[in-house]
């Protein structure tokens, strides 16, 4: 814990951490020394672990990286941040991430961009978004893991991008209570961690039923931990077509087809799989997700939480609600408010969301037939291409920051697990990462899949 403590102080130009908790930090380790010393050795007994700022942390600002959070301090706890506590685990602060989870690039945040460890150049690069605070402070060695959260990628992306290993549950798998909601059919927590057995270690501990989450599921929670075999033999790995974009770089191509090597020569069989609805999959993300967030940010409105504008003679209600809201919100969540509003207006329901919703079906009956098939997992790439630079994308048209989630969003949409996980460097030095994407509740072999390729 010190030695983390020490690297933060000494690394904030990655601005990676937006809270600082030390004190909290030291308490908590003496609170794992004295447990060890009383013969107790829970799983993440010491282990300093990030909080992305998406998680209530009780008395400590959790803000979601937005202005109109400013001053709040939650009175409850989330269940992961509790489960990974009750583990043993030491809170050091918390992360930095694109405001309310939205974005790519971790440049809509209100504490500013986090920066990637990995440079070319001397070129700054941006870590991924949303949990771009999450993978800087783990590839930089300033805690030993961190917690992520995954609507469309933004755990996936981010670790490849730095190089570190995350994965994106199954819907349901971790309890979503005490999380600041953005897409509440898609988000899922899930582990940003340096190996493969520590996501399994630390996953074990964040999932498991929740009763203050109606959408997380009464199973038990498996031993992530012994599946770790490394035996893949028989299995059957799907390679889908659909994802060999056009245009696709062929350093990514290589990666891919090294990694499908990689699993064959454990005894897999490497089989090519068809998924026909992927094309859609990103405007049907980028319809879903809006109108969710649409409706879960209604709930900033300068009277509950955070931030008021300050109000001018005559203003009323409306006023209230409008300069609050204006003032509060960064441009890419307004712009999500008013896309999703739009599309769940009377009008234009039917010809976007309902459309969207069939859609998303689609893209899920895809899979499931996959997995009918006898596939045990899918390998894809995790990313279009490695870390860019910051202000690169951020300026330019929107679509083009979207299209980075083109490979991680099917999962979301339905709701399967996704791990990424890191396996080469390109041309330039920095690393890219792969995404297998497993069966429903099936984290163990999915994981076990990504420790034959790591
Ligand atoms: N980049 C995607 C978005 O902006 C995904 C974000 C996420 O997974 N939270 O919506």
């Amino acid at each position: 814990t010190e030695a983390c403590l020490a690297a933060i102080e000494g690394a904030g130009a990655l601005n990676a951490f937006v809270h600082h908790t030390p004190e909290i930090a030291r308490d908590q380790a003496k609170a794992a020394d004295a447990r060890l010393a009383a013969g107790e050795a829970p799983a993440l007994c010491g282990i300093p672990l990030g909080i992305k700022d998406l998680f209530c942390t009780k008395g400590v600002p959790s803000q979601a990286a937005s202005n109109i959070l400013e001053g709040f301090r939650p009175e409850y706890e989330s269940t992961v941040t509790a489960r990974l506590f009750g583990a043993g685990a030491v809170m050091l602060g918390k992360l930095n991430m694109d405001e309310f989870a939205m974005g790519s690039s971790n440049e809509t945040s209100c504490y500013g961009n986090a920066v990637n460890p990995w440079k070319v150049d001397d070129r700054q690069l941006t870590p991924g978004g949303s949990s771009g605070g999450s993978a800087a402070a783990v590839a930089a060695d300033l805690c030993l893991a961190a917690t992520g959260t995954d609507t469309g990628g933004s755990i996936r992306q981010p670790a490849a991008f730095t190089g570190i290993v995350g994965i994106k549950p199954t819907y349901g798998r971790v309890s979503r209570w005490g999380i600041v909601a953005f897409a509440s059919s898609l988000d899922q927590a899930g582990p940003m961690t340096k190996t493969v057995r520590d996501a399994a270690i630390m996953l074990g501990t964040m999932a498991g039923p929740d009763t203050r989450d109606s959408t997380c599921a009464d199973l038990p929670v498996p031993d992530f931990e012994a599946a770790l075999t490394g035996d893949i033999r028989g299995r059957k790995i799907g390679i889908p077509r659909e994802y060999r974009m056009e245009g696709m770089p062929a350093e990514i191509e290589k990666l891919w087809s090294d990694g499908a090597a990689m699993l064959k020569d454990a005894g897999a069989e490497i089989v090519d799989i068809s998924l026909p609805h992927t094309k859609y999959a990103l405007p049907a993300y980028y319809v879903v997700a809006p109108a969710e967030a649409s409706s879960n940010l209604a709930r900033y409105d300068g009277v509950r939480y955070g931030h008021r504008a300050r109000l001018g003679q005559g203003d009323g209600i409306t006023e209230m609600y409008e300069k609050t809201r204006a003032e509060g919100f960064g441009k890419e969540v307004q712009r999500r408010v008013m896309v999703g509003t739009y599309v769940l207006s009377a009008g234009f329901y039917d010809a976007y969301y309902n459309r969207a919703r069939k859609v998303r079906a689609l893209i899920k009956r895809d899979f499931e037939l996959a997995f009918a098939d006898g596939i045990d997992a899918i390998l894809t790439p995790a990313t279009p291409s490695s870390a860019f630079g910051l202000g690169e994308m951020a300026d330019a048209d929107p679509v083009a920051m979207y299209l980075n989630d083109v490979f991680t969003v099917t999962v979301n949409l339905a709701g399967l697990p996704g791990i990424a996980v890191p396996t080469g460097l390109d041309g330039r030095g920095l690393p890219l990462g792969l995404q297998l994407i497993g069966r429903p509740w099936e984290e163990g072999e999915l994981l076990n899949h990504a420790y034959v390729l790591e």
